[in-house]
């Protein structure tokens, strides 16, 4: 019975998919979506005088919220002496301490709102990597998010020419069955290419399946876009066609790769800046290569030794949601580092703008036995399996073979190996591309600098 429900739902989505693209996301997703949407576009040529205003009040609404609903708040607010009743100025949110992500992990119960405490159907749990090594686990609100997160891609991807009806190449982490090289999403007018997999010979043909179906919008990662646009270098075998833009997120974009794919890729990169805890977004500019900071996500300020950064300054990212009342964080450290812009240009009357973002995204990849590379970013899971692991690493000597490295926490079984195999597995592609073995260890390697590394690669390029 469940698979003839299933296989109806196949059809179904078959045959509607043709006109799933022509109607508008706006009228397909609801007011969770539209409201984002509305404000987001609201924001764009807001003069910053006027944003300042209502962030005001619309950090004042989170921070009674958090101290009514959350025993965490209540306490430090208590603590501090910090009257959230009375909040009238951006400036007080200094008096509050930064939220660390040690203590999201201590006390993740007293974080939780009173309201969703026992609705926990309501809520995802979603697990982040941060510079240390143990995965952080927070929740959101299930379905809004995923909302929130469509009418965000939208309006950012919308800015830059693309919508729905037009055709996107994707190549990011997709796993795709049988070693094919791509496979279509006619639902979502997209064509996932294989990652995993990316030999010259690959590449060849997955350039001429663009140049076939002339693919404007491209949405991958910087490191996937410079496997591409190297390529093209080498061996001269380029587009036809110009496409439009390449979004990229997830990863850094070192000097001179923007330059490097753009001159290969014959069209601009468009890089914006996100993280799991959805605190902040930055987008981008139409007419310059730094990033806008989207006000509808939340309120974010840019600290370096407890004080607001200025112009030129690079400082960490600290961030106060609006938009997740399952676990609102106030005044969060993200790890993700960026720098105020320092020139004035013709958005700073109505953007705060970032000249540069240094995520925490580890830079480290894992080689396949053909040479692609496999970024952190694309193997980064987003679940529990990492719930009684003390701390992991992989670790490479040798192309297309890998080891995790498992430092055993408490409560740790088999049943633990089990999951970390069936979720991580499928992220390194095939196994004729990746062996991949978990085994386990009293540490994982430090490196001097102190910072923490999720891949120890060996292979000398
Ligand atoms: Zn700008």
């Amino acid at each position: 019975m469940k698979h003839l429900g299933d296989m109806m739902k196949k059809i179904i989505k078959m045959i509607a998919a043709p006109f799933y693209h022509v109607i508008p996301n706006y009228y397909l997703y609801g007011k969770v979506y539209r409201s984002l949407y509305d404000e987001l576009k609201r924001y764009e040529n807001m003069p910053l005088s006027q944003k300042e205003i209502l962030m005001v009040s619309k950090v004042k609404d989170i921070l009674i919220y958090s101290y009514e609903q959350t025993a965490y708040y209540k306490e430090l607010f208590d603590r501090i002496q910090f009257d959230p009743y009375v909040f009238d100025d951006l400036k007080q949110m200094a008096k509050i301490p930064i939220t660390r992500r040690e203590t999201v992990m201590e006390r993740i119960d007293d974080l939780i709102a009173q309201k969703y405490q026992l609705r926990s159907k309501r809520m995802s749990k979603v697990t982040t990597a941060g510079t240390t090594g143990k995965q952080m686990t927070f929740y959101q609100e299930k379905r809004n998010t995923g909302l929130r997160s469509e009418a965000y891609f939208d309006y950012l991807f919308k800015k830059a020419g693309y919508n729905k009806n037009k055709k996107m190449a994707v190549i990011r982490n997709t796993v795709i069955a049988n070693g094919r090289l791509w496979q279509r999403d006619r639902f979502k007018n997209k064509l996932y290419f294989n990652p995993f997999n990316l030999t010259d010979e690959n590449i060849g043909k997955i350039i001429a399946c663009l140049n076939k179906e002339q693919i404007l919008f491209f949405h991958t990662y910087p490191s996937h876009a410079m496997t591409l646009s190297d390529y093209i270098r080498r061996t001269g075998n380029s587009l036809t066609y110009q496409p439009k833009a390449i979004f990229a997120s997830s990863e850094n974009l070192y000097q001179g790769q923007r330059e490097f794919i753009e001159k290969y890729m014959g069209c601009k990169v468009y890089i914006h800046y996100g993280h799991s805890e959805n605190g902040c977004v930055a987008g981008w500019c139409l007419n310059s290569d730094h990033y806008h900071v989207e006000e509808g996500f939340g309120y974010c300020e840019v600290i370096s030794e407890g004080e607001p950064c200025k112009a030129g300054e690079l400082g960490e990212i600290v961030t106060t949601g609006f938009n997740n009342k399952v676990m609102p964080l106030i005044r969060y450290g993200t790890e993700d580092y960026a720098r105020i812009s320092s020139s004035v240009s013709e958005c700073s009357e109505t953007h705060r703008c970032w000249d540069d973002v240094n995520g925490r995204w580890p830079r480290e990849m894992l080689v396949t036995v053909n040479g692609s590379k496999i970024p952190m970013s694309a193997i980064n899971v987003h679940s529990d399996i990492f719930d009684h692991v003390r701390a992991y690493q992989f670790v490479q000597e040798e192309k297309g073979i890998c080891f995790l490295n498992i430092v055993k926490g408490e409560g740790y079984s088999e049943g633990d190996e089990e999951k970390l195999y069936h979720d991580i597995r499928p992220k390194l592609g095939d196994s004729s591309q990746m062996e991949f073995t978990i085994q386990y260890v009293e540490d994982v390697i430090r490196i001097p600098n102190g910072k923490y590394k999720y891949i120890i690669q060996k292979i000398k390029e």
